[in-house]
Order: C-alpha cells, then structure tokens, then sequence
C-alpha cells in the first residue's frame, strides 16, 4: 500500500492520447469532473495512427461521420486526410480542456495490480533519455491501439539482402523518401496502397503495384449528398452530423447484411462500380475480383476512383501473382514476370500488438491474454479495473470506442454507487460448457495481421456478453443494456 500511495496515484489511467483515448478522456471529464485521470502517451504528440503515418496521400478510409466523435460535429468532406483528422482531435482537446492531462513521450511497459489495494502500477519511461516512471491507479483504461506503432510488417523474400534499391514500409516513411521520377514498386492491394499509389502516381515515373490477391475497392465521390443539402438549408451543424451519421449507418447495415446474405450480388456490385473506371477490355477477374466474399476484410474506400485514374492514365501498372524472388534490380514474380524498381514499397501491414506489448501482471502472477475471454470485447476474465478499446472492422473503429465509453460511464456510476473498488469478469456456471474460441471467427474475418496473431489474442465465447461481435448495429443495441448483476461481473 505504502508503495503505491507514494507514487502518483489516479483515479483512471488511460494509455494512448489516439482517437479512442482522447474519446475515454472526453466521457470522464464530462461524466465525472471529481474523479482524476491522465492520458500517458508514448509518442511526441497527440493522434496515435494519425501522428504515426506520414506516407503520401494518407487518409481515412470510413467517412468521418461516422470515424469522428457522436459529440463533435465534422464540417469536412466524408473521406478525411490525417491531418484534418488530426485537426479535428486538436479541437477536441482544446474545447474540452484536456491538453493538462496528457503526458507525451510516457511509454508504459509492466503493469501489476495488487487486490489487496485494489491499484495498478504502471512502470515505462519518461522522454528520450528514458527516465524511470512509475503511476499507480484504481482502473486502466487501455486505448493503446491494435498493432505496433514503431514498426509495420514486411514479410521475409528470398533475396531481399540482394536488392540494391530502397525499401521503404508507410508506417515508417523517411522525411526525404526521394521517390520523384523514380520507378516505384508496392507490394501489397489494401487500404494503405489504395492512398498511396493515386498520391504518388503522378510523382513518380511508374508505380507497379504488386499483389498477391485482390482486394474489393469501393468508388464513390468524396462528398455527402444529404450533408450538403442540410447546409444548403442553413441547419445547424450537430443536426447536420447527427442526420448523415444516422443515415450513413443505416445504408452501410444494409450493406452488411446485404454481404452476408446475397455476397455474390455485393460482390458483382462492387465489380460493376469499378468497371467503368478501368480501360475498354481490363481483366478485371485477375486483378480485382478478390477470393473472398465482400466483407471479410475491410473494404477499401477510394474516393472518386482516383486509384484507377492511374491506372487508366498509363502512370500504375497492377501485377496479380506471388513473389518468387528479389532481385538486385527489383523482384520475379512466380509466373517470370521480372520488374524493376528504383524503390520497392512494402504495404504489406502490420504487426499486432496485444494491450501495446506491456507485461500485465495480477497479484504477481502474469497475465496470459490467451487464457482470458473476453467480456464483450472490452474487459477479460481474471484482470481486475481494466478496459481495453478495441473497435471495428466493418464500421468505424470510434463507434465502439464511444460505446465502450458510455459502458464504463455506468460501470463506474455503479461501482460509486455501491462502493465497490474492484470488478472483474469471470466466467459463470452456466459458460462452463461455452465453446470457447478465437477473437474473430476467421471465416467472418480475417486480415493477414490477425491470422498471424491470433494465438496472441485473447478468447470469445459464443455468448453475446462473452464476445465483441464485430456487429455494430447488434452491439448498438445490446451494450447500453448490458448489466452488472448477471454474474458476469464480479465485484468487491
Ligand atoms: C493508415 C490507417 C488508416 C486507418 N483508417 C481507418 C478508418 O478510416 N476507419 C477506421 O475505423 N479505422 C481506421 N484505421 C484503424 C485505426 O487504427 C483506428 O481506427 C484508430 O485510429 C485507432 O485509434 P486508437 O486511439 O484506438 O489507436 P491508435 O491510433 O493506434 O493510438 C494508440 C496510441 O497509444 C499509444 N501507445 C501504445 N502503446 C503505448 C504504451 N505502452 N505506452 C504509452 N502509449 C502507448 C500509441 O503511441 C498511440 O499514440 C486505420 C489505420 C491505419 C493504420
């Protein structure tokens, strides 16, 4: 006890100042003036993967109705680019006064809670000589993302040592990348290559995009309809956001749904939508019709098709096969295709990260995250006072982290109310027979980092209250009725 009263000591502690933390810290500020908190954050400044990647023509890939904040009006076009977004946080945080709480450059590596205190110690480092930090609290509230921040995933080819060019990943892009009238190879057909190719297109002498499979892509023009109407009509803008937001939502749940129950229609949907966009005769089966069915990875939004003015334009090339081998002048594909390339771009993703590669420990005794399941995706069996943000995939990642929030606003209220200092999940009599299974259901979803990963990950039951659906518009309705004494919870 001593120990952690001598440390500086919060009500909350919230980890990362990016979209989901600045979202924790807003609800607390406004729902519990009383109680105390800070946001630690690992790097120099505020937006977490908004700060991280610089590539060119970084931008979203959800419309900021629905990635922005319920609370905070966007007055922008749908699709944003990072700095606007990272604009829109600045806002956030000046308008709610929360620049005192945050500490930047506060890297958190172990974390322990003692039952006996009912706290957690947090032990990182302070700046970039690393000084020792220490803070202890009575709850975590995790918003430190889903993948490592320092660096992305690049797969190991065979003779990568050989290539006499320069590989550069996005989420790591240099300051001066010097791609200007050079030949660019990117590998990789996700969202990430989808910004950049259009971006750098024009820049550089040619960009072949190199791509193991395709990827669905979904044109449509950077604007809403509805928005620019209500603004023609002079209606306020948190109308303005509430209206679009809602309507967005609900054509993109008829979407969802309309994925799963007729994906072949969804599918030649979205095929037709780009058909026109690419030349007279294109082979749109090789390049663009993915092997999945529409939905089960994220679906790339591009913006009035600027991915395929390139393509159109003669300035990007698409190449559908595996690598066989680099090269000292690029890379063979498996079918001989050879390429060269003065710079090879590896959009090939990330590296996940469980709760930010911190080594959480209770009463001393480790925490395994795949031996936890998941309460409603956002607390885990036997780790006390601690929530962790993990949004969606097929909606925007904020909506969850807003509906997290308006949980732990209860959970807290409740556990005041009744005096508790401690809650845990824990599984009940009734989920001893429970399937207990992966994170995601494969089948449902999944991206290339959470196939590596999944071992890594916490599990899900088959129970509503022991998953995170990946449903928002089940979720929507569920959590806010979600409640404390159905023993899933244990408190004291
Ligand atoms: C290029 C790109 C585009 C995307 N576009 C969209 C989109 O359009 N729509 C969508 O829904 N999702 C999108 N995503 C997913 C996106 O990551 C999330 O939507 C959202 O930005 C995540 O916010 P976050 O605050 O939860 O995490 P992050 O943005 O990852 O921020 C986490 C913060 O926590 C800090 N942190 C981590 N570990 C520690 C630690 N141990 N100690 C201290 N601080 C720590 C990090 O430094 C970081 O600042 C995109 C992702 C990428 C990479």
């Amino acid at each position: 006890m001593s120990e952690h009263r001598a440390t500086e000591h919060f009500d909350v502690i919230i980890v990362g100042a990016g979209i989901s933390g600045i979202d924790a810290a807003y609800h607390l500020r406004r729902d519990f003036p009383e109680k105390t908190f800070v946001i630690v954050e690992a790097l120099e400044s505020f937006g977490g993967t908004w700060l991280v990647h610089t590539y060119p023509g970084v931008r979203s890939d959800s419309d900021l109705y629905t990635f922005g904040y319920e609370f905070k009006p966007w007055t922008g076009a749908p699709i944003a680019t990072a700095d606007e977004i990272l604009a829109y946080l600045g806002e956030v945080i000046e308008e709610n006064d929360l620049a005192r709480d945050i500490r930047y450059q506060h890297t958190i590596s172990t974390a322990s809670f003692d039952s006996a205190s009912a706290t957690w110690t947090v032990h990182g480092t302070v700046g970039d000589d690393g000084q020792p930090l220490t803070l202890s609290a009575n709850f975590l509230w995790m918003c430190q993302g889903y993948y490592r921040h320092a660096e992305g995933y690049t797969p190991e080819w065979p003779g990568m040592e050989t290539y006499e060019g320069r590989i550069i990943h996005p989420q790591t892009w240099p300051e001066e990348s010097d791609i200007e009238g050079k030949n660019v190879i990117v590998i990789g057909s996700g969202a990430t290559a989808a910004t950049l190719v259009p971006a750098i297109a024009g820049t550089c002498a040619h960009v072949t995009v190199v791509q193991r499979s395709p990827t669905y892509f979904w044109p449509s023009p950077n604007t809403n309809e509805v928005a620019d109407m209500l603004r023609q009509l002079d209606i306020p803008e948190e109308w303005t956001h509430e209206i679009v937001r809602r309507k967005i939502l609900f054509d993109q749940e008829l979407v969802t749904q309309l994925s799963f129950q007729e994906p072949e229609f969804v599918r030649d949907e979205l095929l037709n939508m780009i058909r026109p966009l690419l030349p007279e005769g294109y082979d749109i089966d090789k390049h663009f019709t993915p092997k999945y069915m529409p939905w089960r990875q994220r679906l790339a939004r591009v913006p009035d098709g600027d991915l395929f003015t390139g393509i159109r334009e003669g300035l990007a090339t698409m190449v559908t096969d595996e690598i066989e081998t680099f090269t000292p002048k690029g890379l063979v594909t498996k079918d001989g295709t050879v390429l060269e390339a003065d710079v090879i771009i590896t959009a090939t993703g990330f590296n996940l990260s469980v709760l930010g590669d911190i080594a959480f420990d209770v009463d001393g005794e480790p925490v395994s995250w795949p031996d936890t399941v998941t309460y409603r995706g956002a607390m885990f069996t036997g780790v006390p006072n601690m929530a962790w943000v993990f949004g969606y995939f097929r909606a925007s990642w904020t909506l969850r982290a807003d509906l997290v929030s308006a949980f732990l606003v209860r959970l807290f209220h409740y556990m005041d109310e009744h005096g508790y200092s401690t809650v845990t999940p824990q599984l009940r009599d009734v989920d001893a027979d429970m399937p207990i299974l992966d994170w995601v259901n494969v089948e449902d979803f999944n991206p290339g980092y959470l196939l590596r990963s999944m071992h890594l990950m916490p599990k899900r039951g088959d129970k509503s209250e022991w998953q995170h659906s990946q449903d928002y518009w089940t979720e929507k309705k569920i959590f806010p009725k979600a409640t404390f004494d159905d023993g899933c919870l244990r408190f004291a």
